[in-house]
């Protein structure tokens, strides 16, 4: 924890009831297990732990600490973007953190703030806040995912209700949420850009089905969500029918900065820990990767302060969120590496079980892939900047103005 030293009375006091507001409720990591991981191969162990993030959320909510920057009508609290930046500051040292709730609140607040009607705003946005209802990212299909705009649900207008039918893929914590954010098709005629349409559904709407994915550890961070024949209200679209991929791409730009800023929990207080532990505090090369991974934290966090500010005053960011990310990739890299340096062989060779250190470690390393995978790989993202921000040539593709049903998909 460092306080700025060019603060204002204002930040200062801030930080200052943060602090005290930490100190009163938040978890201190010398006082639990730091080295605890997320992905438990036991449903239970899993859902507690999904659980404990979204009581977190709670306190924050209830407290007044959460969503700094939102404005004060929809439960937030209207401060300025560097509230946000501080009390991460603080946080360094302790455990507590809301988990994939912070996730799903940091891509589908400002995509309602922006998008919503004043009804769904009102009707969402404070439970989403709280963490009373929990959310999923239904987007990736299994043959959309760098190319999502090719997706192949569909929902057909019935009445007032959308019909859904289509299978998604990869959505973190499905297994536990309460509402999807959804994207189907439903002008196959329109080019691929335009014709999705953005939908809120209630997961235990008949016709959801979620099956979990096992992964290697044995754990169940993903799920396939299977739909047929589900009913979505027709107010339930956020942004115009068919123009579904202006809100996409506000939660993949504010993905892309929640993940660029390194999610909840910044990784370097754990470093910090195991060169104290494995005796890397007096070795200058450790001291040198310690110092460039803390900048590399701070520069995300700053980034992101940039980003949400502009957000919060409705304006473009001032540099593309892809930036942030394909650092924080970079950064996870570094960090798994100087884990694994600082505890040498014992990363890899401890116990399968009893070994939180290694454990930490060794998800600290294989975690290198969430983060340059998960909201975009980075090769697609560098492809944007390439585009976007440096003005390079497009990427050789279809017609943009075919429609989606002539365009050959996977
Ligand atoms: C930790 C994690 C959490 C996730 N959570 C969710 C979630 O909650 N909800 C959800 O909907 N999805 C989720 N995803 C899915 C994620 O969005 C996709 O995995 C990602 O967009 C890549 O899509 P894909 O897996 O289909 O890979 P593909 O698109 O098939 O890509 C395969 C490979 O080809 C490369 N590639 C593809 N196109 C190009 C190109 N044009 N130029 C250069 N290289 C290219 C990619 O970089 C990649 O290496 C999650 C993924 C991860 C890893």
């Amino acid at each position: 924890m460092s306080d700025s030293v060019e603060e204002t009375p204002e930040q200062a006091e801030f930080r200052a009831s943060a602090r005290a507001f930490l100190a009163d409720h938040a978890e201190p990591l010398s006082e639990i297990n730091p080295w605890q991981v997320s992905g438990f191969p036991e449903d239970d162990d899993a859902r507690a732990y999904f659980e404990h993030g979204r009581a977190w959320q709670r306190t924050l909510a209830d407290q007044g600490w959460a969503a700094l920057t939102w404005p004060t009508e929809y439960g937030g609290g209207g401060h300025p973007p560097w509230a946000d930046r501080i009390l991460r500051e603080e946080s360094e040292g302790y455990g507590s953190h809301p988990g994939f709730v912070g996730a799903t609140i940091a891509m589908l607040g400002p995509t309602l703030l922006a998008h919503a009607t004043d009804d769904l705003k009102a009707r969402f946005l404070p439970s989403l806040l709280n963490a009373e209802v929990a959310w999923c990212q239904l987007f990736s299909e299994p043959g959309a995912g760098s190319d999502l705009a090719s997706l192949a649900t569909r929902a057909v207008l019935d009445g007032d209700h959308w019909i859904v039918d289509g299978q998604k893929v990869w959505n973190s914590c499905a297994q536990f949420a309460d509402w999807g954010f959804l994207l189907a098709r439903t002008d196959p005629e329109a080019p691929k850009h335009r014709g999705i349409t953005f939908l809120l559904v209630d997961m235990t709407s008949p016709g959801i089905e979620v099956r979990p994915l096992v992964q290697a550890n044995g754990s169940s961070h993903f799920n396939e969500v299977f739909l047929s024949d589900v009913r979505i209200p027709a107010d339930q679209v956020v942004g115009e029918a068919h123009g579904g991929w202006g809100p996409t791409r506000t939660v993949l730009a504010n993905e892309a900065a929640f993940i660029g800023r390194g999610g909840e929990t910044p990784t370097s207080d754990r470093l910090r820990i195991l060169a104290a532990r494995h005796g890397g505090l007096d070795d200058p090369t450790i001291r040198q990767r310690l110092a460039r991974i803390i900048s590399r934290e701070r520069l995300q966090a700053l980034m992101g302060q940039r980003i949400q500010s502009a957000v919060r005053d409705g304006q473009q960011p001032p540099f593309d969120p892809a930036l942030t990310k394909v650092l924080a990739a970079g950064t996870k890299v570094l960090t798994g590496e100087l884990a694994a340096d600082l505890a040498g062989p014992a990363a890899v060779a401890g116990p399968p079980s009893g070994d939180p250190e290694g454990t930490w470690i060794r998800a600290e390393v294989l975690n290198r892939f969430a983060v340059s995978i998960g909201g975009g790989t980075t090769e697609v993202h560098k492809n944007n900047l390439a585009e976007r921000s440096l003005g390079l040539p497009r990427e050789p593709g279809t017609d943009p103005n075919a429609a989606w049903k002539d365009v050959l998909r996977n």
